[in-house]
């Protein structure tokens, strides 16, 4: 394709959202679900081929964060504790915690979708270090994708 001769398309939107990795992903997930009841369009774009693009694609063998809140495994603080003390005292409280109390809702939901966790003979997930579980696949953003686009 010539550099200086790129088809150009106008869209009307009211939530534009640049890049289509996990981050973006979840965020327009979530934007389809409030836009859809109030009659908003979102528009997700990325420089690339969607289904091949972002760190995701190049592989996953684990979710780096899930904090076990429901088992009692770790709680909010021990997650802002540990991340302040690695940071060396530099990051935001309310800003972790925030990610802290979301993540493992996501995890579940990425389970609910099809992600295959694995579990030990209890059913519990396979923690590798404190934070971290393992998963058995790299299909997290398909599955993603799917169901942005399954929102509409
Ligand atoms: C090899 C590898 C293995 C990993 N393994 C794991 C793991 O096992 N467990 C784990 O939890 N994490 C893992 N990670 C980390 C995890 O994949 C990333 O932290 C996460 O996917 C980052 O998501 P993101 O949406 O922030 O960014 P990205 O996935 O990098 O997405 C950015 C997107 O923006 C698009 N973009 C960039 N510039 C523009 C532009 N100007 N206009 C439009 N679009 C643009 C790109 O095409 C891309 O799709 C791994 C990462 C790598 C590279």
């Amino acid at each position: 394709m010539n550099p200086d001769n790129f088809e150009t398309i106008h869209i009307e939107t009211d939530l534009l959202i640049l890049g289509g990795g996990m981050a973006a992903c979840g965020a327009a997930f979530e934007a389809a679900y409030w836009a859809k009841k109030n009659n908003l369009r979102v528009t997700l774009v990325d420089k690339a081929a969607m289904e091949r693009s972002g760190a995701v694609a190049m592989g996953l063998s684990a979710i780096n964060l899930y904090l076990g809140l429901k088992n009692g495994k770790n709680s909010v603080e021990d997650y802002v504790n540990y991340v302040k003390t690695d940071l060396m005292g530099i990051a935001r409280d309310d800003l972790v915690a925030n990610i802290a109390r979301h993540v493992d809702s996501s995890v579940h939901l990425f389970e609910k979708w099809g992600l295959p966790i694995w579990k030990d003979d209890e059913g519990n997930y396979v923690n590798e270090g404190r934070w971290q579980i393992m998963v058995s696949t790299v299909q997290l953003r398909g599955k993603c994708i799917f169901y942005i686009k399954s929102r509409g």
